[in-house]
């Protein structure tokens, strides 16, 4: 389905399959967005209307974009994500339109998840900066169309923010953010199961042990892995095929000559 916002209109596919750990934060969004959608009778048996905000909060790079674009993927909505700074740069001057129209156009298109990034950028308690703080209209409007959601069917908000610290209490009242999720930097098994997803298409070399890697890669984030994996493909490719070879003969490389650049991670 089609994404909206951060100047893109398609948005790339995600799986839980692609998120390493997180076992729990998963689970409680499985449950916050899937569960409704897939059996709103067992929420109506139990007489409870289902969550409609989850605030997810941690260090940055640890997943909280992949696992807020997996859940909408997965359960079949559509995925509209804006980033706190686009809201009040790129918008400037027309922000509250602007989000009046985000959750029509959900409504429009629902099942949706509504995905909010940096939330802190625009809802801080005590900012030096006037514009971030959360008695601007701006943020009055986005609290009266977060209270309104219930009304809108089946539309989610997913929020994110490196600064829990900062945003203001407003925001984390009981029906805006039902519950809050801390979004770990991942511990060594968190690790290990992000480097096999990260280095899965790659032909590894029999010497890597990524399980000594995951212990070598203390306080690594799920970003920082991604980044090492690619960049361990860069160096054991250039080590096989030096650049200028590669280039000049580009498209006579045969199939065989690849297969031979092998991924030595402990040489990064
Ligand atoms: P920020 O606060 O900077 O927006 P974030 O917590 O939203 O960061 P992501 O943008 O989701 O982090 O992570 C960046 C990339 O790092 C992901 O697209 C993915 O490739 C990789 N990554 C992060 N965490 C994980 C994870 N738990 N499993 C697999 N890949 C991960």
């Amino acid at each position: 389905r089609q994404g909206w916002g951060s100047g893109t209109d398609t948005i790339k596919k995600a799986g839980y399959a692609d998120i390493g750990g997180l076992d729990d934060v998963v689970n409680t969004l499985r449950e916050s967005v899937e569960l409704p959608l897939r059996h709103p009778e067992v929420l109506q048996h139990l007489g409870i209307t289902p969550r409609r905000g989850v605030l997810l909060h941690g260090p940055p790079g640890c997943g909280k974009t992949l696992l807020a674009r997996a859940v909408a993927c997965e359960s079949g909505a559509l995925f509209l994500s804006v980033s706190g700074p686009e809201l009040i740069t790129k918008w400037h001057g027309e922000s509250e339109e602007r989000l009046r129209e985000l959750f029509r156009h959900a409504r429009e298109g629902q099942p949706a998840v509504i995905f909010f990034d940096e939330l802190d950028a625009v809802a801080q308690a005590r900012s030096a900066d006037e514009s971030l703080r959360l008695d601007s209209r701006f943020a009055a409007q986005l609290l009266t169309l977060m209270d309104g959601v219930h009304d809108l069917g089946q539309v989610f908000i997913l929020g994110a923010t490196n600064r829990i610290d900062l945003l203001d209490s407003a925001l984390l009242r009981p029906g805006r953010f039902d519950i809050i999720v801390e979004v770990p930097s991942p511990d060594r098994d968190g690790r290990l199961k992000i480097l096999e997803i990260h280095t899965q298409a790659l032909p590894l070399d029999e010497s890597v042990s990524l399980s000594r890697i995951a212990d070598l890669a203390t306080g690594m984030t799920g970003a920082d892995i991604a980044l090492l994996a690619r960049e361990a493909a860069y160096v054991a490719l250039r080590r096989k095929l030096p650049l200028q070879a590669l280039l000049e003969r580009v498209t006579s490389v045969p199939g065989h000559e690849l297969r031979t650049v092998l991924v030595t991670m402990h040489d990064m």
